[in-house]
């Protein structure tokens, strides 16, 4: 079991394939020109299998793969069969852009549940936000999944004055669709050009949405980040990811491991511990993951707290988004 010092249980392990990603959003890349790691930096797929089995024998039992765009290295497919051999509920968060090409391959390897992110409902927008020409291919997959059965989560990055205006639009898009929507409070990460006034909160969220529904509190999984709702008569649900306004670290169960191999016991951890290197030197990593853990802080890395007016993002010494893996 692998338990930290304030008796949390981890046994969710996030594994990030790759930094490299084919989109570009402003929030998650840096700014100043980024070099993607090179490919014998990464855990190679025998690695990320002997990590995860390790991780498994200590009790997770849940892995999501993540990145970067997951999808789009080139042993994905591998890695995904794989891994789904082993007793895990494996899933994936993916940008949906390569979804059509592995649609075949996750219903083949049990994988049925994934999340998809999409900020906008608005090609121009989609455009502004990922730099790059995605939506309709994005789109048409997440409606080509939920056809074929999936549990589709599409994950939304709620900003100030870019996408808070869509908030009803993808409540809307419930009503006629088995498609569960994730509001993402904006969180803050290495050159991502966060600032405390771009935040839409839990509550501001909730006030816009029920200015025009009714809405149902829904009871919480374990472990959820997300607190769910429901318009009442609506097909899918939505719910809010509210890290920056009331965070969930208590009730924390999530390790990360990234494409290059550090393990980071938080999104917002400054401390990893490289169990890449250690793999590959011969030297046991399970007591390196028992003392990476024991010095998980409390909540959110140690760094900050909810009282985000006053965080000042150049404060927080972390990776970007794109090479922690989200
Ligand atoms: N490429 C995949 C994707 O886009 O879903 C997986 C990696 S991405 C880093 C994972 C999730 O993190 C996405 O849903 C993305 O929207 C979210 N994310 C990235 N940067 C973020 C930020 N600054 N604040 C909130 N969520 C963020
Ligand atoms: Fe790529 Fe996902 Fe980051 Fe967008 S959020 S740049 S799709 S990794």
């Amino acid at each position: 079991m692998i338990r930290d010092s304030y008796n949390r249980m981890h046994n969710y392990l996030r594994i990030s394939l790759t930094d490299n990603c084919n989109l570009r959003c402003f929030y998650c890349m840096p700014e100043e020109e980024y070099e993607f790691a090179p490919a014998s930096k990464l855990m190679q797929k025998d690695e990320i299998d002997e990590l995860a089995k390790i991780f498994v024998s200590l009790g997770v039992n849940k892995i999501r793969l993540t990145g970067g765009e997951p999808l789009v290295r080139k042993d994905a497919a591998e890695i995904i069969k794989t891994l789904s051999k082993l007793p895990v509920k494996l899933t994936l968060t993916t940008n949906g852009s390569r979804l059509h090409e592995f649609v075949d391959i996750l219903d083949e390897s049990g994988v049925h549940s994934l999340n998809i992110s999409l900020d906008t409902l608005q090609p121009e927008r989609f455009q502004l936000i990922t730099r790059r020409d995605q939506f309709k291919r994005v789109f048409d997959n997440i409606q080509m999944l939920l056809k074929r059965g999936f549990h589709v989560k599409v994950n939304m990055v709620v900003m100030k004055g870019l996408n808070d205006s869509e908030i009803n639009d993808f409540v809307e898009w419930t009503k006629r669709e088995p498609v569960h929507v994730r509001f993402i409070e904006f969180m803050p990460f290495s050159g991502n050009r966060w600032a405390s006034n771009k935040v839409v909160t839990m509550q501001q969220i909730l006030d816009t949405v029920s200015e025009k529904y009714e809405v149902e509190r829904l009871q919480d999984e374990k472990h959820d980040t997300a607190k769910g709702y429901r318009v009442p008569g609506h097909l899918g649900t939505f719910a809010i990811i509210s890290t920056m306004s009331a965070n969930f670290c208590g009730d924390c169960n999530r390790i990360r491991l990234t494409a290059d191999g550090k393990m980071k016991n938080c999104l917002f951890a400054e401390k990893e511990t490289d169990l890449l290197t250690a793999l590959r030197s011969g030297i046991d990593v399970v007591p390196l993951i028992h003392q990476n853990i024991r010095g998980k802080a409390k909540e959110l890395g140690g760094q900050f707290t909810t009282d985000f007016e006053h965080l000042h993002p150049e404060e927080i010494h972390n990776r970007s988004m794109i090479t922690i893996g989200g």
